[in-house]
């Protein structure tokens, strides 16, 4: 089930509810009792989209990035190690 986020715009209350795509969206703020509170763009697809670039992104640069480290393993940045 997928997980919603919702703010209260009148006292910025947050919280996330997990409901059915085919319940009715939350409207009652449990913290200012108004029916204020408006949901959120899926954070939780928001954070796997940016997780999946970021991974792919340091994945790439990870294997180019591996000579680097290893120039610092000769001690090449670090010559007090020596
Ligand atoms: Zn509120």
């Amino acid at each position: 089930m997928p997980i919603y986020e919702y703010e209260c715009t009148d006292c910025g209350h947050k919280l996330e509810a997990i409901q059915k795509m085919s319940d009715d969206p939350l409207k009652d703020c449990p913290e200012c009792d108004t029916d204020s509170l408006k949901k959120l763009v899926s954070a939780a697809g928001f954070r796997l989209k940016g997780t999946g670039w970021y991974e792919t992104d340091f994945k790439s640069g990870s294997s180019s990035g591996s000579s680097a480290g290893g120039s610092c393993g000769t001690g090449g940045c670090c010559p007090a190690a020596e």
